[in-house]
């Protein structure tokens, strides 16, 4: 038993329907349904809602105040592919060729129309749809993949902009290569380059469609789309992205699903792909420009070495989003181990003696190479994961040292840089003692770096006298970092018992030229001499700084003109044969 053929008529006029209601129900061969509006607006409403899933209209000329002609033009203009059929009162050539031209199927004259008359204009009606339909896949998929083709594509994405321009949501737009491709399909044939086009497009839609916070088909209507430009060039049109992050998160998933063997007439495979992602609308307003610009950052990840993905450069979009990258990226990079620890040493400036080494964190980041702590520490803090961070690098400075003590490198003293939001944390005490028990790592051999702000911070500006003896009375020596910079220096070396202060930076610079940072720098070892405190001069690039420094007494000197930060195996060869 076939369907019922639903059809709708919008006709101003109650008798007209009730006519052809009656003239329906005659229909033999097949079962009708007829629904009615009698609006322009309510026809409107009716076609063009989601759930319109009428086979054939049948719309009159005369709607009141408007004609079935505007009618027409309005539901084409919406993107209704239902089959309209025009009905007039007399026949009028006229009307009838303006009725085709604006994409009517039929035209009746409501005078002739009989049994006979309706049910021949309906079948051709719905056989017209079903050929256009036909030729609408020809013209608008990919018969390899059965994929949206180019055509659609660029449809697609320009309705998507279109429609984002009244909200505040971006689209992305991925560019896909697949990685030498033409080698595959020249070594193995094209049949079996069809296959593999065939098996990458699965699973580009098996990622689209995993459905999570990411890809979801938006409100108004939008979906994502997988499409094949062409050759080994795939796009996907991510229509709702939320979440900058969002388009990295489908990347990474099309890369690991990707990590996944391809089988192919019993042959096994591996292929990586280079992915290019522009955002609407930072890399582009138009199809045009988004379409290039992913391309562009597709050759990118090209050039940088494939299997990767790459967002369009320069783009604003990378700049304002970084953070939100840097978050999601920084979040994994404890779980997959990038965080690294540099070392560089402390000397005496008399002698060049190397007394303790200063432990900075680098970030091993996977696509954009070593990034410095000055730009994702401020992140960590920011995002509440500085905590898990710092018992990260805690817990590789004591691998390290166990490992110096095993193979018989010669042991200094370990800085360790905390942050105030890290010392806020009463439990610090506690772990860093329970590291060192664990890795059997004496006391005296570390040496934290706070700062005055650490000092200061409301939460623990009461108890910091208790809690700076823990360390003290635990073996642990504490180290004023950034000296100078704060605004109540010499408050803290009043009231604490701090062993080094470290004079920032920013006062070594132009040592040599500033009399203003001269002078503040000669009454600080005046005073640290006084306090007995020891002073580490930070910064030292030049012969001239070492040279003046050294005139005025001061004894420890920290700088590139000795030392940059060197990795674990760098600062081993260091240690081994300075100290003998
Ligand atoms: P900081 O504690 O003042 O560290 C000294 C910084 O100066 C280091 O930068 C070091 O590489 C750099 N430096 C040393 N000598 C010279 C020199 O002669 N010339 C110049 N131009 N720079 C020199 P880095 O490693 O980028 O660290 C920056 C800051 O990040 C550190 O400043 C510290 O506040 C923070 N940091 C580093 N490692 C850690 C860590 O493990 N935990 C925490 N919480 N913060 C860290
Ligand atoms: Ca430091
Ligand atoms: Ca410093």
């Amino acid at each position: 038993m076939s369907k019922v053929i639903k059809l709708l008529l919008v006709e101003d006029d109650e008798n007209d329907y009730i006519i052809m209601k009656s003239v329906v129900s005659q229909i033999k061969y097949e079962s009708y349904s007829i629904d009615w509006v009698s609006t322009y607006d309510k026809a409107i409403e009716v076609i063009t809602s989601k759930d319109n899933d009428f086979d054939v209209i049948f719309l009159d000329y005369n709607l009141g105040r408007y004609n079935g002609l505007e009618l027409l033009q309005e539901i084409k203009e919406k993107g209704s592919t239902t089959p309209i059929i025009l009905l007039t009162g007399q026949d009028d050539r006229e009307v009838d060729i303006r009725a085709m031209e604006n994409g009517a199927t039929d035209y009746m004259e409501k005078s002739k129309l009989d049994v006979d008359v309706l049910e021949r204009a309906i079948r051709y009606a719905l056989a017209r749809k079903k050929s256009e339909e036909k030729i609408f896949y020809l013209a608008y998929y990919d018969n390899l993949t059965q994929l949206p083709n180019r055509f659609l594509f660029i449809q697609k994405l320009n309705q998507a902009i279109l429609s984002n321009q009244r909200s505040e949501r971006n689209l992305a737009v991925f560019f896909i290569d697949v990685d030498n491709f033409k080698i595959y399909n020249d070594t193995l044939g094209h049949k079996f380059g069809d296959l593999l086009l065939k098996e990458v497009s699965k699973k580009l839609l098996k990622c689209i469609r995993m459905s999570d916070c990411v890809s979801r088909n938006s409100a108004n209507g939008l979906t994502d789309v997988v499409a094949r430009l062409g050759g080994d060039e795939f796009t996907i049109l991510l229509t709702e992205i939320s979440h900058s992050a969002n388009s990295s998160i489908v990347a990474e998933r099309i890369q690991r699903e990707f990590e996944k063997e391809i089988v192919i007439d019993n042959q096994v495979l591996y292929i990586t792909l280079s992915i290019g992602i522009a955002i609407y609308p930072y890399d582009g307003l138009t199809k045009d420009d988004l379409l290039k610009n992913a391309d562009i950052a597709m050759y990118n990840a090209k050039r940088e070495g494939k299997n990767t993905y790459r967002y369009y450069k320069n783009s604003s979009y990378e700049k304002q989003n970084y953070n939100l990258l840097m978050e999601f990226d920084l979040r994994n990079a404890l779980k997959n181990n990038e965080l690294d620890v540099f070392y560089q040493p402390i000397v005496d400036i008399d002698t060049e003696e190397i007394i303790y080494m200063e432990a900075l964190v680098r970030w091993q980041h996977p696509k954009n190479g070593i990034i410095m702590p000055d730009e994702f520490i401020h992140l960590a803090e920011n995002i509440g994961i500085i905590d898990k961070v710092g018992d990260c690098i805690l817990e590789k400075i004591c691998i390290d040292f166990q490992e110096m003590c095993q193979s018989g490198t010669p042991i200094v003293p370990i800085s360790i840089n905390i942050s105030p939001k890290q010392f806020d944390n009463v439990e610090l005490f506690k772990k860093i003692k329970n590291a060192l028990e664990n890795y059997k790592i004496p006391s005296s051999s570390i040496i934290i770096e706070i700062t005055e702000s650490c000092v200061f911070s409301p939460r623990i500006k009461d108890n910091i006298n208790k809690i700076i003896n823990n360390y003290k009375e635990y073996g642990i020596k504490i180290s004023l970092d950034d000296f100078g910079t704060g605004y109540s220096s010499l408050k803290v070396l009043q009231i604490l018992p701090i062993d080094f202060i470290k004079i920032d930076r920013s006062f070594t610079k132009d040592i040599i030229e500033n009399k203003k940072n001269q002078a503040i720098i000669d009454a600080i070892l005046v005073l640290a001499k006084k306090l007995d405190i020891s002073v580490i001069t930070e910064g030292i690039e030049t012969r001239e700084q070492m040279e003046y420094l050294k005139m005025k007494k001061c004894k420890n000197v920290q700088g590139y003109y000795y030392y940059k930060p060197l990795p674990f195996e760098g600062i081993k060869e260091v240690l081994k044969k300075a100290i003998r």
